[in-house]
């Protein structure tokens, strides 16, 4: 049997934070408002491996209100999520992170950001794509304000 997730969320930037993406730390003189490390995309890549079985969401399983996930390392999230999955006897078949985000660009990361995460989920790194946009300019993600992420994660019971 396969099951398919989707995963979506958004992050306020501002002037002097760290910018974590996909596991990977972006050059940037703006970074993410959040109560962990703020990466946005694996935030999103774990809401689709925990949609894909109807396991609830990240914010449901690390609550933002608790000490012990402050400043954390979203990498830690992902990790536990990955077990969750495998502890119901399911494994990943391959996940797809689109990125919006106006600046800094970020391209030329994507090869670093795939590695990271397939390290992570125990999977190959051509299982995980992931890609990076503009939004032309538009909205709150085009006048640099935020940075908005979706994903897809399919997964195969064992
Ligand atoms: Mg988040």
């Amino acid at each position: 049997m396969i099951r398919v997730g989707q995963g979506y969320d958004v992050h306020q930037l501002r002037e002097g934070l760290d910018m974590w993406l996909c596991g990977v730390k972006v050059p940037s003189s703006v970074g993410f408002v959040a109560h962990s490390d703020g990466d946005v995309a694996i935030h999103a890549l774990c809401d689709a491996l925990l949609g894909a079985l109807a396991l609830g969401d990240i914010g449901h399983l690390f609550p933002d209100t608790s000490d012990e996930f402050k400043g954390i390392d979203s990498k830690i999230l992902l990790r536990r999520v990955v077990e969750l999955v495998r502890s119901k006897g399911w494994d990943i078949v391959n996940a797809d992170i689109t990125i919006a985000l106006q600046a800094p660009k970020i391209a030329w990361l994507v090869p670093a950001m795939r590695e990271c995460l397939a390290e992570v989920m125990g999977v190959a790194a051509d299982a995980v794509s992931v890609k990076a946009t503009t939004t032309e300019r538009l909205g709150f993600v085009g006048r640099g304000e935020g940075c908005e992420v979706w994903a897809v994660a399919l997964v195969e019971s064992r």
